[in-house]
């Protein structure tokens, strides 16, 4: 078994996960990211420790998954936007040196990408393009079952690829234009909340479905006042799936995968519209065969992070190519 640790900004989820990526047993416990660095890895072990009394004689190795920038080479977590707790920090020897046991560590999105590709809905392919949707964008390339790392591990930041370098949109990283802060969580949502306090009558379905309230209109309410035909909700995802379709043309025309999924909680919800967003993307790109590659929904849901935490050990020494 592979014992699994998926960390995040709210939350460290602790598993045992078994070679046909199946999680067995799981656990969560609160992450407390303002405190000091050891405060952060008291929950980590905390979780840890919860998995290793119910398997720790079958746990053979420790996959880690964590938010980005870290190094997956020699286990550093960088600078995540949402643990404050870690600068430059060491998180695979604090782990590695307590329970002795080898310990593999990416980002999530990365290790959620390797889950799909080699147990989950992107198992009988080749090539595979991962996006994850969610309150940003993440991407990971995993090809032939190896994460494509680039030279240094830093690859696959596809969410930060800009679609409008004139744009007023700043993202979170300080460039204008990029794909996900245009068609993530939040930017859905405000673009909804933008368009329905200019037109509420237009937007009835979207503002009743929000109890009233413009403020209230999450993304969800906007897929959801979708599928009840409200033209605003609409207007707004069929903005989205054109920014999609030409940040993913673009990517098609770079690495022709066999197959592209589609994670997160913003990606299951816009699993109805993949064969829409296919269509757009075929305008984006000049692969005349581009409609031959498939679109589906990721296969994991809730235990993506632990999935892919585990699948890193599926990867035969995988940062052996990578400059330190
Ligand atoms: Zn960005």
């Amino acid at each position: 078994l592979i014992l699994a640790v998926d960390i995040g900004g709210t939350k460290v989820a602790a598993g045992l996960v078994d070679e046909s990526g199946h999680v067995l047993s799981s656990c969560r416990v609160p992450m407390n990211v303002n405190g000091t660095a050891s405060e952060a890895m008291d929950c980590v072990h905390q979780a840890v420790e919860r998995m290793m009394a119910e398997g720790r004689r079958a746990v053979t190795a420790i996959g880690v998954s964590s938010p980005g920038p870290l190094n997956p080479h020699d286990g550093i977590v960088v600078s995540p936007p949402n643990l404050p707790c870690w600068r430059n920090f060491d998180l695979r020897h604090a782990i590695e040196d307590r329970y002795e046991l080898p310990v593999r560590l990416d980002n999530d999105a990365n290790a959620a990408g390797l889950a799909e590709a080699v147990w989950g809905a992107g198992r009988d392919y080749r090539y595979v393009l991962y996006i994850t949707i969610g309150t940003g964008i993440g991407t990971a390339l995993v090809l032939d079952r190896h994460i494509y790392y680039g030279r240094t591990g830093a690859a696959a930041e596809g969410g930060h690829m800009t679609i409008d370098c004139r744009g007023d949109v700043l993202c979170g990283c300080g460039k204008p234009g990029c794909i996900e802060g245009l068609a993530a969580g939040p930017a859905i949502a405000a673009a909804a909340r933008k368009a329905a306090a200019a037109d509420p009558e237009r937007a009835s379905t979207l503002i009743a479905l929000a109890n009233g309230k413009v403020g209230n209109i999450t993304t969800e309410l906007v897929l959801e006042a979708v599928h009840e035909q409200d033209p605003v909700a609409t207007q707004v995802m069929t903005q989205t799936f054109l920014r999609l379709g030409v940040w993913i043309g673009n990517m098609i025309d770079l690495v022709e995968p066999d197959v592209i999924l589609f994670g997160g909680g913003v990606g299951a919800g816009i699993a109805p519209w993949l064969g829409e967003i296919c269509t757009e993307a075929c305008r984006w790109t000049i692969n005349g065969r581009a409609n031959e590659i498939k679109f589906l929904p990721a296969m994991y849901g809730a235990d993506t992070g632990l999935a892919g935490s585990a699948a890193l050990w599926v990867q035969d020494k995988p940062q052996q190519a990578m400059v330190k």
